[in-house]
């Protein structure tokens, strides 16, 4: 299917009007797709799945900066570590320190966001408030053990429902946790992405101060399964 263009356009505008940047979320839709928005301009494209991004990569332009946005096992990390601009999705130590590793291997360093579950629903991945807390604290009091990652910030999902009510407050949740650490760096690493805000909901995600918004179905139609 053809991607609209000038929709693509006015909600480019829109957002970075308002400070926040784009990804424009891909994952199931064929090369050809991401190729019109490329040569409209997106260089962000977000994927969920190890090996369609790992595929993707290999055959499109070299200048796309890749979000991993999807749940990550630890064991399909060495396909994406070579190339992946930032990883929203980290949701456990391990898979930090994993990440840690494979980027040292391809000596790189990776930008990592920290998933935190704000939804009310239980099928969605990410930190509590207090897993949350308890990782920033290793990194800060073990800062050698994480030198090939920078947290650039925090990533969450809002309840996938029409009641903008409870969108708001999981939101302004959300807001809050990632005030409550945007002191902390490390050096050369600034802590400074909010990553919240898709195709429903990426209005209000705005207004609460999300400054990246993962756009898929607006911009691409609808997925052809479900994920
Ligand atoms: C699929 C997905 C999106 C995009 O969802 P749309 O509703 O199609 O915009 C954003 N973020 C994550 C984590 C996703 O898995």
């Amino acid at each position: 299917m053809p991607v609209d263009i000038e929709l693509y356009k006015n909600i480019l505008k829109e957002t970075s009007e308002k400070g926040a940047r784009m990804v424009a979320v891909s994952k199931t839709k064929p090369a050809s797709d991401i190729l019109e928005l490329y040569h409209a301009g997106q260089k962000d494209f977000g994927e969920n799945y190890v090996q369609e991004l790992a595929a993707k990569q290999q055959q499109m332009p070299p200048d796309i900066r890749w979000h991993f946005i999807g749940h990550l096992q630890s064991n399909k990390v060495k396909h994406i570590a070579s190339f992946v601009h930032l990883i929203h999705s980290v949701d456990n130590i391990r898979l930090l320190k994993e990440i840690d590793k494979q980027a040292a291997k391809n000596n790189r360093i990776i930008d990592c966001l920290l998933q935190v579950y704000i939804a009310t629903e239980e099928t969605k991945y990410g930190l509590s408030e207090k897993e949350l807390e308890e990782i920033i604290a290793d990194i800060t009091k073990n800062p050698g053990d994480y030198q090939h990652i920078c947290i650039r910030g925090v990533m969450g999902m809002a309840s996938f429902t029409a009641d903008t009510t409870l969108i708001r407050k999981e939101m302004k949740y959300l807001k809050e946790l990632y005030s409550r650490y945007a002191g902390i760096h490390t050096p050369g690493c600034r802590f400074s992405v909010l990553s919240m805000g898709m195709s429903a909901d990426y209005k209000i995600a705005i207004e609460e101060g999300s400054n990246l918004v993962r756009i898929g179905s607006l911009l691409f139609g609808k997925r052809e399964y479900a994920v």
